[in-house]
């Protein structure tokens, strides 16, 4: 593929954008490698309801945005780690080199057009 290098420069700074999107709403699991947690807010008033009601919402909210980024995050290393494997840009069901303006759009595609 010739342009490879330009791949590897979108998903790296993808991945640099979600690990910083990701430390807004949790922080990396120090016991698993590429696993990220949701943090909690430490400094409320367990007394105050209205407070552990609002922090308990926002952990769940927390969760779900965490959720999302750590899957895309997942699929963005999975495409760097193909482009140092030498099997970047190949779909995955029919081994089919995977077109350019798809990867364009998104360089993590795992399929081409047909089988997206
Ligand atoms: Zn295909």
């Amino acid at each position: 593929m010739k342009n490879l290098e330009h791949y590897k420069e979108m998903l790296e700074a993808e991945a640099k954008n979600l690990e910083k999107e990701l430390l807004t709403v949790g922080r990396k699991n120090p016991d698993a490698k590429g696993d990220w947690e949701a943090t909690e807010k430490m400094d409320i008033d367990p007394a105050d309801e209205d407070e552990v009601a609002d922090s308990i919402e926002e952990f769940e909210n927390n969760k779900g945005i965490l959720n999302q980024l750590e899957i895309r995050l997942k699929e963005v290393n999975e495409a760097l780690e193909k482009i140092k494997n030498g099997t970047y840009g190949v779909c995955e069901i029919s081994g089919e080199p995977i077109e350019e303006d798809r990867l364009e759009a998104n360089p993590a595609a795992k399929t081409c057009k047909l089988h997206m």
